[in-house]
Formats: C-alpha cells, sequence, structure tokens
C-alpha cells in the first residue's frame, strides 16, 4: 500500500465527482492521501504536465479538455490510450510520466455488471455522439467485436473521422437514418451532453427500437435523465451513466495506492447524494 497525494487536472474541473471517489475509498482502506482538484488553463496544460514528475504529486487523473495532451506527453502509456489518443490516468515511474485510459474499461465493467451476457446477445450497436466519451463507447464495442458498430452525431464529419480514426470498423450515419436504425438495434449508447443538466433533452422516438435492446445513457447528471425515463417506462432494459464514472476509476486508484478498491452500495449511494444535491441547486 502506498500513500500520496493526487490531483484531478481539467478545465473547468469543479463539478467533478472523482475526489468524492477517491476519498471515500482513501478512508475506506485507511490510506494517508488526499485528491484534489488542479483547475488547468489550456494555455498551462503543457507546463504544468512537465512540472508533474518533480511535484507534491504521486498522480492524478485527466478530465477535459486535457486528455489528448496528456496522452501526447507521457513517456510510457497502455494499449487502449495508444488506441483512443487520449490519457485519464497518470503516474510517476522511475522519474517519468505514464498514463493509461480507463475510460473503456469503466464503459464495459459497467454494462457487463448490470446486464450480464449483453455482448453475446448485441449484433449491432448504435452509439449517438461522437465525442470524447463515444471514442471511449466505440473502442469498447470494438474490442467486444461487436459486428455491426453504428456511429451517428450531430456534425456528420465528427462521426466519419470517428468511424476513420478506427479503420472504419464501425459505420457513420445520419442523424436522420436513426429511426431506421433503432429497428436492429441491440444496444442504445447516448454519448452526447443532450440530456444533460443544462442542456436539451435527447428527443427520439423508441417506438422503433428493436424489442429486448438494452439502453446505455452515459449521461449521469442528472441520473434518470429523460431518455433513461422513456426507455425504462417503454420496457427496455437501462444502463446509467454514473457506473461508468465509478468503474473507470478503479484501475487508477490501484496504480496509485496499490490496493483494488470496490465500487459499493455504499459508495454509489454517496455520489447519488450529492448529484441530488446539484440537481436541486
Ligand atoms: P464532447 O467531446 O464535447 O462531445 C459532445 C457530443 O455531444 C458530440 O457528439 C456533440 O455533437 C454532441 N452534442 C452536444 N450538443 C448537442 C446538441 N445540441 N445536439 C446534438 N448533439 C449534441 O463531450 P464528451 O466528453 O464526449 O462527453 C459527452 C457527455 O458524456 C458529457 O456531457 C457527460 O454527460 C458524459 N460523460 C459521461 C462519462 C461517464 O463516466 N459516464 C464520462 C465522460 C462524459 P457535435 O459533434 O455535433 O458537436
Amino acid at each position: 500500500m502506498k500513500e500520496g497525494l493526487v490531483c484531478i487536472i481539467g478545465h473547468p474541473v469543479a463539478h467533478s465527482r472523482s475526489p468524492l471517489i477517491h476519498q471515500y475509498w482513501l478512508r475506506t482502506h485507511r490510506i494517508a492521501g488526499d485528491y484534489v482538484r488542479e483547475d488547468v488553463l489550456p494555455a498551462n496544460i503543457e507546463a504544468f504536465l512537465d512540472s508533474l514528475v518533480k511535484s507534491r504529486y504521486i498522480g492524478g487523473n485527466v478530465t477535459i479538455p486535457h486528455k489528448e495532451i496528456a496522452f501526447r506527453k507521457v513517456a510510457k502509456t497502455d494499449a487502449v490510450a495508444k488506441a483512443l489518443r487520449a490519457v485519464n490516468t497518470l503516474w510517476i515511474e522511475d522519474k517519468n510520466l505514464c498514463g493509461a485510459n480507463t475510460d473503456v474499461y469503466g464503459f464495459l465493467t459497467h454494462l457487463d455488471r448490470s446486464q450480464p451476457n449483453w455482448s453475446g446477445r448485441t449484433n449491432t450497436g448504435v452509439v449517438i455522439g461522437a465525442g470524447g466519451v463515444a471514442r471511449a463507447a466505440v473502442y469498447g464495442l470494438i474490442e467486444r467485436d461487436i459486428q455491426n458498430i453504428v456511429i451517428v452525431n450531430r456534425t456528420p464529419a465528427r462521426a466519419q473521422d470517428l468511424a476513420a480514426h478506427f479503420q472504419r470498423r464501425a459505420t457513420p450515419q445520419a442523424f436522420a437514418e436513426l429511426p431506421k436504425l433503432l429497428g436492429n438495434a441491440d444496444l442504445l449508447v447516448n454519448a452526447t451532453s443532450l440530456g444533460m443538466k443544462g442542456q436539451p433533452p435527447l428527443q427520439i422516438d423508441l417506438t422503433n427500437l428493436k424489442n429486448g435492446a438494452v439502453v446505455y445513457d452515459l449521461v449521469y447528471v442528472p441520473l434518470e435523465t429523460g431518455l433513461i425515463k422513456a426507455a425504462r417506462a417503454a420496457g427496455f432494459a437501462v444502463v446509467d451513466g454514473l457506473g461508468m464514472l465509478l468503474h473507470q476509476a478503479v484501475p487508477a486508484f490501484e496504480k496509485w495506492f496499490g490496493v483494488r478498491p470496490q465500487v459499493t452500495s455504499e459508495l454509489r449511494k454517496l455520489i447519488i447524494e450529492d448529484l441530488e444535491k446539484d440537481a436541486a441547486r
């Protein structure tokens, strides 16, 4: 077991629940350490990352908009980060800044726990969105060998770029095609910010969605998005976005502190209470 100080690096970063998650595990495992926020402007991120190896930190998480620059700055990284060209977890090894990406692990682990054997039942996965989290979701589906992966995005060029990034293992389609695509979808993933507090809702008609489909909304503020409510009301299996956040934190904590923590119902409750406070504000 190791001790030390870790930070989350982003801009903005005040909204991040990662400190709550890691502080819970530090308390649970009685580790002397802390996890704090570092709001770093894009203009300062290179210098900040350069200074990390000689700083008081033993590691960090990276969130928007710095995951790509973090990937370019690390001396050593893992296969997932290479595939995504984005790093969300940093640590220091032999005086070198090293990085990994645990988002895909979080995406898949939560889906596996919520819907065991989902991949065996999934021929077609439709991902709405083409930003950072969509990249992790599409790669997760590729890793599980889903045959037909479709990306639908408001800006078609970004869906095309994402498909090209993964050597066309996924197919870009126009948003207008969504009603038709839903008829074949075994898994529908919302990887846009639509439905998030302060954003417009994701308005899609689920009437055509294939019987037995799983609806996975990666938005977790609020936890019960309009999409989750509509899918549940229509009898579809639903998976919320909070589990991905909790599970992506597990390998990071283990890397820094040498203990593999658990995603417990107590931790989930703690974060939900915090999200509810936010929703009431
Ligand atoms: P991002 O890179 O900024 O991508 C945002 C995506 O949302 C893009 O595809 C964008 O489409 C789409 N979008 C935004 N406004 C839209 C609108 N009005 N109409 C249609 N599409 C719209 O953000 P990100 O990092 O991928 O994060 C997306 C969301 O995922 C976040 O808001 C957050 O709720 C969630 N998230 C969850 C987790 C988790 O652990 N569960 C982790 C990270 C993020 P365009 O390309 O057309 O702009």
